[in-house]
């Protein structure tokens, strides 16, 4: 009897818990705070608003996955340059008017905390924009102005290419002796200028991405929380895209939010050996895919599918991802803590997490580590509502 009994019992348990878990997060308002379908969607020309078998992000996946509002990232390499970025940069923003113009029901652009919440509570999806790379300002305060009446509501002051007026996290790892050379590392006064418009306008500084001279000279700089929109913890993956314990204190004195990358690269300390010589084993087949989708990132994503069952075998465990957030909780607190997951943005990402429809597992595994309701809440989006509210004022 006893026998039959405990088996019954525990299946039980797993599922009501599971439809807890399910409860609690369809009923969160869950924000991402970086997505790359929109940089993708020039090359690929995909519908957003329709469901896609590529890709990691549908409007109709989106519901699915219980994710209410989406930060897409308006991004292009640093090799566009002057005259050529801005430029960029604002036909991507078309596209996603494009995209909300054509469904206007489904979709709709956020600036705000308000209109944030006003969007969830008419069953939109809310919209916003983060330009990721100063470059595409293009050393202008009146380009920051236009894109910021465009929408855009945080700009990631650097990409992995630095400015004129701020360096980057992999040009401080790598070329630091140059930059001092050229007496250029961190934020020159015209970055600080920069940082202070930003904060006037009501357009949240992001440091993913940013050097560590950089970082700390964004924070003695800033009036207002800070962002990193897609970063992870350095204790746990020493990568220089990832934040160091100190960067993360340093943070939440601000009252900053780190917002968690799921990219193998920046969960697992051993994922970039493993990719390195996977990639080796298919470099012909990765340049052709090059040549056909101009793309470095698509080519390895495209490269990851075509041969999933071996590069699955080297992809993390979600309780990896799960050990980022738990770490930076446990560090600073529930409220410095969200999620940025990068997705159509890189080649792999945990076992499980496939697309916007996994978000649901980040919450069960949150629950089984018995964190509450209203901690869960703050993780999904109730961290970056405040940090957007701290940041626009309303
Ligand atoms: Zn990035």
């Amino acid at each position: 009897m006893k026998k039959l009994l405990l088996p019954l019992l525990l299946s039980l348990t797993i599922t009501v818990s599971a439809q807890n878990a399910q409860q609690i997060h369809q009923k969160a308002i869950l924000v991402d705070t970086h997505n790359d379908a929109l940089s993708n969607q020039l090359i690929t020309k995909t519908d957003l608003a329709k469901r896609q078998t590529t890709g990691n992000l549908d409007l109709v996946r989106a519901k699915e996955g219980g994710l209410d509002v989406q930060v897409f990232s308006i991004w292009c390499g640093g090799e566009y340059g002057k005259g050529r970025a801005f430029k960029f940069a604002n036909r991507e923003i078309d596209s996603l008017y494009a995209l909300i113009k054509r469904n206007p029901g489904k979709i709709t652009l956020v600036l705000n905390a308000a209109e944030l919440q006003t969007a969830v509570a008419q069953g939109k999806f809310g919209a916003m924009i983060g330009v990721e790379g100063g470059h595409m300002i293009e050393d202008r305060m009146d380009y920051i102005d236009a894109l910021a009446k465009r929408g855009m509501r945080y700009l990631t002051l650097t990409w992995n290419n630095s400015t004129s007026w701020a360096t980057s996290a992999a040009d401080e790892t790598h070329r630091l002796d140059s930059l001092k050379r050229a007496g250029h590392v961190g934020l020159s006064d015209y970055g600080k200028q920069i940082v202070r418009h930003l904060n006037d306008l009501g357009v949240m500084v992001d440091v993913s991405h940013v050097g560590e001279q950089t970082f700390y000279d964004v924070i003695a700089t800033t009036t207002k929380p800070v962002i990193a929109s897609h970063s992870c913890v350095y204790s746990l993956d020493p990568n220089q895209r990832n934040m160091k314990d100190a960067q993360l204190k340093a943070l939440a004195k601000n009252g900053g939010v780190v917002f968690v990358n799921f990219y193998s690269g920046f969960v697992d300390s051993s994922y970039m050996h493993k990719e390195n010589k996977f990639i080796r084993a298919h470099k012909a087949e990765l340049d052709s895919l090059e040549k056909i989708y101009h793309d470095a990132d698509l080519a390895k994503i495209r490269l990851n599918v075509i041969h999933q069952s071996e590069s699955d075998q080297i992809r993390p465990a979600l309780s990896m991802l799960i050990k980022h957030i738990d770490y930076i909780v446990k560090l600073i607190g529930v409220d410095h803590v969200g999620i940025g997951s990068d997705f159509d943005g890189a080649e792999s990402y945990p076992l499980g997490m496939d697309d916007v429809t996994d978000y649901p597992k980040i919450t069960e595994e949150l629950i089984k580590l018995h964190y509450s309701e209203a901690d869960i809440d703050k993780i999904l989006g109730g961290n970056f509502i405040r940090v957007l509210k701290a940041n626009t004022g309303k």
